[in-house]
This record gives C-alpha cells, structure tokens and sequence, in this order.
C-alpha cells in the first residue's frame, strides 16, 4: 500500500479520487469501484502501489502500436485492477480484483535499468488500467525519462483531466481503446462513458502523443455498419485520418462465453467502413493471415511495412517516410528516442 495521487480530502473524513471520469467519493475504509485505491484513514492510498502483477518483453506490435518505434521491444507491465467491468474482457484475471492483492514489489528505477539491460526500446503500461496504478506510471515514467526510454500507455481513456495533466510530458505513445459508438454500450456494458473517451483521445492529440486506437468487434454488440461508421468518422474527423485503427477479433470469455468469435467478414467489412471513411490505416487484429496487417503507403500503395503475427517482416521506410514515394507514414517522436 502506498500514498495515493489526486485524492482530495472531502468533510467528514470522505475523500474524492480524482484519478478517472468515474471520480469515486470514498467514505472511511471504502475502496473505489476500480478496488485498488481506497480511503484509509482519511488518506487515499493504492493499494497495489508498486505490486507488478504481470511482467514481460513484448514486439510494440502486440501493443498494439504499429506506428511507433515499429519492430522494437517493450518492456510491459501491470498491476491488478480496473476502472472498468467489461463483460468481454480478455484479461480478466487481471482486472478483477478478488481476495489480497497479488504481484511482486517493484522498483521504478531497476524497472527502467532492466528496460535498458534487455534492450528494450521503452517501457509499457498495460495488461489492466495503469490509470489505476497511477502512482507507479509516473515514477517509472520520470526513470524512463532518465534512460532515454520511451513511455507507452495501454488504456480504455477513461482518465480524469487531473490524471491526463500528470501524464503530460511523461507518455509519448498510447493505445486507447475505442470500444464502441454509443453511449448504451459503454453504460451497460463497459461501465464508462463514450464522451469521456472520446475527449481525452483528442487531448492526447493535442499533448503530442502518438495515438493508436483499437476496438475489439463482438457481434450482436458492437458491429452494425451505423456503430463501426460512428466509430470510424470519429477517428477520421477528430483525430486525422493518419490515425491508424486496430479492429480486432472477440475470443468468447469472461461473462460473453456464449457469444460466438467475430468472423472474418466482419472484421473486413470493419476495415472497409474505416476506409471508406477515410482512414488510411485500418489493421485487422486476433487473425493471424498475411497482408491483415501489413502498412499501404496511402500515397503509392506499396507495402511499406509488412508484419506476421507480432513481428515485422519487412519495412522499407526512410526516415518514417515511403522509399518509393516519399509520403510520410510515421510521424517523428515528439522527443529525441533511442
Ligand atoms: S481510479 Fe477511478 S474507479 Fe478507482 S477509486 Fe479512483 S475514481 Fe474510483
């Protein structure tokens, strides 16, 4: 258990934490809906602190970040809990928070040491919420700083304006989740808001983050053309249309046991939808075929990087540009990067 960030002290002993949207007022001994900040005597605290519950060395690409650092590791890692209760979710083992608090405690500077040590190229936070596990981001952020790693948020965007202030400067790329167009889905399914999402993706932009978005499709849920059309003009219209767009396929889990994997067709009449909106980057996720994922220069269509599974096969960029034609395909970090 450690002190927690951005807990404002409310009478009677209450306390407000304004890490996320959900902005959970804490009565003495509460814990938040994401069940690892609590209100301990007054004070807020994490009660996953430095506790890392999964830790690994994964491609960027299973990120998944596609445009950023492309064909470099990351060092991942993440704690338990989660500000969200999707019923589709992947990583619930994770997520929910059952019993003591499980993992091993860290420290944020020989996080970034062993980042170095395995050659990673930057250091991620992922496999649940890291909004959650603010405290943690932000001092391995600050090390990341030091070694000259780069920062990688792995979020549903369902932070608080408070929490995105903290991250400003700390996080060069993210991939957000973008799990629907509507509002009822979130509500009833999520337990977030779409609006919330929607306003800190484009406050990321606007922070000089790279930004990546993902949306896992489950039928009968999420995939009518209307919702994907919503979801794609968004990104077209809000975000640019350089904003790659990862449509991935649903695995049954969790509490949607009963619901059958995406088919391929949607997934590709996903990617159509994105283009036809004017996306130039729209992967295909969760299905391992060649060319699903591969990068089209939009200006001369050659493939510019080609990629199975987790790993790029093939890239023929120059400096973030198309060796053929020129066109920018990867825009340059926002800070010097290894
Ligand atoms: S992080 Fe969000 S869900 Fe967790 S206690 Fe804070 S406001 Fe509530």
């Amino acid at each position: 258990m450690r002190p927690a960030l951005l807990g404002k002290p409310l009478a009677a002993g209450n306390i407000l934490c304004q890490a996320c949207g959900h902005f959970c007022r804490l009565s003495p001994g509460a814990r938040g809906r994401c069940q690892v900040r609590a209100n301990e005597g007054g004070q807020l605290v994490s009660l996953v602190g430095y506790r890392v519950a999964a830790l690994h060395v994964d491609p960027i690409e299973k990120k998944p970040l596609f445009h950023f650092l492309p064909g470099t590791t990351t060092l991942s890692l993440g704690t338990q809990g989660c500000n969200f209760h999707c019923h589709f979710c992947q990583n619930w083992s994770l997520s929910c928070v059952r019993g003591p608090i499980q993992g091993d405690e860290v420290d944020p500077a020989e996080l970034a040491q062993a980042a170095r040590r395995l050659d990673c190229a930057s250091v991620a936070f992922t496999y649940s919420e890291p909004t959650v596990f603010l405290e943690l981001v932000v001092a391995t952020a600050d090390q990341c700083r030091q070694h000259n790693l780069a920062t990688v948020l792995v979020s549903n965007g369902f932070q608080s304006p408070q929490a995105l202030k903290l991250l400003d400067g700390r996080i060069d790329a993210a991939n957000i989740d973008l799990k629907a167009g509507s509002e009822d889905f979130y509500r009833n399914i999520c337990g977030g808001r779409l609006v919330t999402v929607q306003k800190n993706l484009v406050a990321m932009r606007r922070m000089g983050w790279h930004v990546e978005v993902t949306t896992l499709i489950i039928p009968g849920h999420n995939d009518s053309d209307a919702e994907l059309t919503s979801i794609a003009r968004f990104l077209a219209q809000e975000l640019g249309p350089h904003t790659p767009w990862h449509v991935s396929r649903f695995h049954p889990c969790h509490q949607m046991p009963h619901v059958p994997p995406t088919p391929r067709a949607t997934l590709l009449r996903a990617r159509d939808i994105g283009r036809a909106e004017g996306l130039h980057f729209v992967f295909v996720g969760n299905v391992r075929e060649a060319g699903l994922e591969d990068t089209l220069c939009p200006g001369c269509g050659h493939t510019v990087i080609r990629r199975l599974g987790f790993h790029v096969t093939e890239m023929a960029l120059r400096d973030g540009a198309c060796r053929h034609c020129g066109q920018a395909i990867i825009a340059p970090p926002s800070r010097s990067l290894p």
